[in-house]
């Protein structure tokens, strides 16, 4: 298998938020993104879903792609994010925590991180009607490492089961809330039928990564747009990833 270096960009909310917001790193204003979309679109980039990279991750299809995700389902991702993937021809992958659809960001509340809206069903079938696609990010947001092994269990599978049911697509994408993860969680995820799952650990994927701790590039607030650059094309975020280990 021939060597390569894919960036997945893992992006929370897109919205300009006031300076006083409580981790206001996550939320990267959606003219900072429309800048990043376009420096992807003027490099020869394709942006896409975690599912339409596939062949690519798999090393069957060669060219320069970047994934993109987006952690939670904010109501803000298909507002503000969508119209510019689509304007590009751009896919993305946005995992939803199937219990909260609708709801808020309330698993942040205890840390007094400020809450926004998620997704609701109408919403999130828009989000792929627009030829985006969605994958699982449990249940109710849980730390999977820290309850017992039958209940991440049931916040892993049933998360699946669910999003199949309601919007009538195959879930083959898992990420690991907070990106908490140890080998017993990796499992059940592997177990629960999903193809891959994506980590925080960061760095880019290469035929060497493990298709259920897959690296990935974190953007927020402060990502200027040579740093962007540096993070998709140079081994900066590589380095990082080698000192995780
Ligand atoms: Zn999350």
């Amino acid at each position: 298998m021939s060597n390569y270096n894919i960036p997945i960009l893992m992006y929370h909310s897109i919205e300009s938020m006031p300076k006083s917001t409580i981790m206001r790193s996550l939320h990267v204003p959606p003219r900072r993104f429309k800048f990043q979309m376009w420096l992807l679109k003027i490099l020869g980039y394709r942006g896409l879903s975690l599912k339409e990279l596939k062949p690519y991750l798999d090393g069957y299809k060669h060219g320069k792609v970047v994934g993109i995700t987006f952690d939670d389902g904010y109501q803000n991702n298909l507002i503000n994010a969508a119209p510019i993937l689509k304007k590009y021809n751009f896919s993305a992958t946005c995992y939803i925590v199937s219990e909260r659809v609708g709801s808020s960001n309330s698993w942040d509340i205890e840390k007094g991180i400020t809450q926004r809206p998620l997704m609701s069903k109408t919403e999130i079938k828009e989000w792929l009607s627009l030829g985006m696609d969605i994958g699982a990010h449990t249940k109710s947001h849980v730390d999977l490492t820290s309850i017992t092994e039958y209940k991440a269990l049931m916040e892993i599978r049933d998360c699946k089961s669910d999003l199949e049911r309601q919007y009538n697509l195959k879930i083959t994408d898992f990420c690991y809330p907070f990106g908490l993860f140890n080998e017993t969680v990796c499992d059940l995820v592997k177990e629960s039928g999903y193809l891959r799952a994506t980590s925080m650990v960061r760095g880019r994927v290469s035929s060497r990564s493990n298709s259920y701790i897959l690296p990935r590039i974190p953007i927020n607030h402060r990502t200027l747009p040579h740093l962007f650059l540096a993070k998709i094309l140079t081994n900066y975020e590589d380095i990082k990833l080698r000192k995780n280990i």
